[in-house]
């Protein structure tokens, strides 16, 4: 067994960079693994305009360390969205378009307060990206339901497989849809039954095929896994881990690496978000590797999301090494503010070692 693997430099379906000094700081630890990024939209002011997503962009690319990384953006699904903005999103302009739409589900996480709670009110819009070819990207969990409850947070990614998801494949037949951060076997199930390459997919976490929620309250919980879909049962994080390993063309890595400063991650009311870009890449290796599914890693990293947005994968390769390491150190912003990464060997589940080292 080889105990170096290199792949095409990996593709992130799914990032949050946030905005300002967070944004600064933490775009070259994406760009140090990843050639390009789906970006999220669910800043504050949300992005729903070409011109935000061009404003957007320009900032990523200015941020230090972006070198030539390709950030493809997207919109958020609020009420202010129209048709029109999709139509000019999907031509672009100032080497700017749009590769997806994010709808969050009103309340579920960070800035979800724009989402819908019925994502079926943006019927048009919705119309308007199948007839576009612009994916449709799904926080897939119900948080509340119509008649107002609250939903058990547990439970929100199944009722979103159960009941959403059915109705929008049924409604919308040639929309492209992503159903991000899988985390529960049933969904695990649903996209093994139901997926395609083109018209389905799914993006996995670094997170959820690593930790299940026995470390996620192991000895307290564990701030620095705290996020949204929350990790899961055991059995659940290995039905995940079995989708992946399976290497099917419809599946793929998007990280979720969300950073939150360090007065908000560490508060008493935890934000929800993973931060995992310094060690999303090493994770997912780690845990092919645990799989014996190292042959897979480049479809599920490299290949199968650019496939599914219809670009390039990257030409460039990066090198793993089986290695061990620790992380010692946060990222710091320009300002000062401490970002902690998951896996950190103090903050994280305790003395913490990666196996795999980007060379
Ligand atoms: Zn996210």
């Amino acid at each position: 067994m080889s105990n170096t693997i290199t792949i095409k430099k990996p593709f992130d379906s799914h990032v949050h960079f946030r905005r300002g000094a967070i944004l600064r700081a933490v775009v070259k630890e994406t760009t140090r693994t990843f050639g390009k990024a789906i970006v999220m939209p669910n800043t504050d002011p949300p992005i729903n305009s070409l011109d935000a997503a061009i404003d957007y962009r320009n900032e990523i690319l200015a941020a230090p360390g972006a070198g030539d990384f390709e950030p493809l953006m997207t919109y958020y699904l609020t009420k202010s969205l129209t048709p029109q903005e999709i139509a000019r999103g999907a031509v672009g302009a100032e080497g700017t378009r749009i590769f997806g739409v994010k709808s969050y589900p009103f309340g579920a996480t960070t800035n979800s307060q724009w989402g819908f709670r019925d994502m079926f009110e943006a019927k048009d819009v919705l119309k308007e990206m199948e007839r576009a070819d612009i994916p449709l990207l799904l926080h897939g969990e119900v948080h509340v339901s119509d008649d107002g409850e609250e939903a058990d947070p547990y439970d929100g990614e199944k009722l979103f497989i159960t009941d959403v998801l059915p109705r929008l494949l049924d409604s919308f037949p040639k929309l492209k849809i992503s159903l991000e951060h899988l985390s529960t076997a049933i969904a695990a199930d649903f996209m093994e039954r139901n997926g395609e390459a083109g018209r389905l997919v799914a993006t996995i976490t670094p997170h959820h095929l690593v930790y299940d929620r026995r470390q996620a309250f192991s000895g307290g919980y564990r701030t620095l896994l705290h996020c949204k879909p929350l990790v899961k049962r055991a059995e659940d994080r290995e039905a995940v881990r079995a989708l992946a390993a399976k290497g099917l063309p419809f599946i793929s890595a998007g990280t979720d690496s969300a950073p939150h400063p360090e007065n908000k991650k560490f508060s008493s009311c935890s934000a929800f978000g993973v931060f995992n870009s310094p060690t999303a890449v090493e994770l997912y290796t780690q845990a092919f590797d645990e799989m014996n599914a190292l042959d897979k890693l480049e479809e599920f990293l490299s290949v199968s999301g650019p496939r599914f947005f219809g670009v390039e994968p990257n030409a460039e390769t990066i090198t793993l090494e089986k290695k061990d390491w620790q992380v010692t150190e946060p990222i710091e912003t320009d300002e000062g503010v401490k970002l902690w990464p998951v896996g950190h060997v103090r903050h994280g589940i305790g003395n913490e070692t990666m196996r795999w080292h980007v060379r």
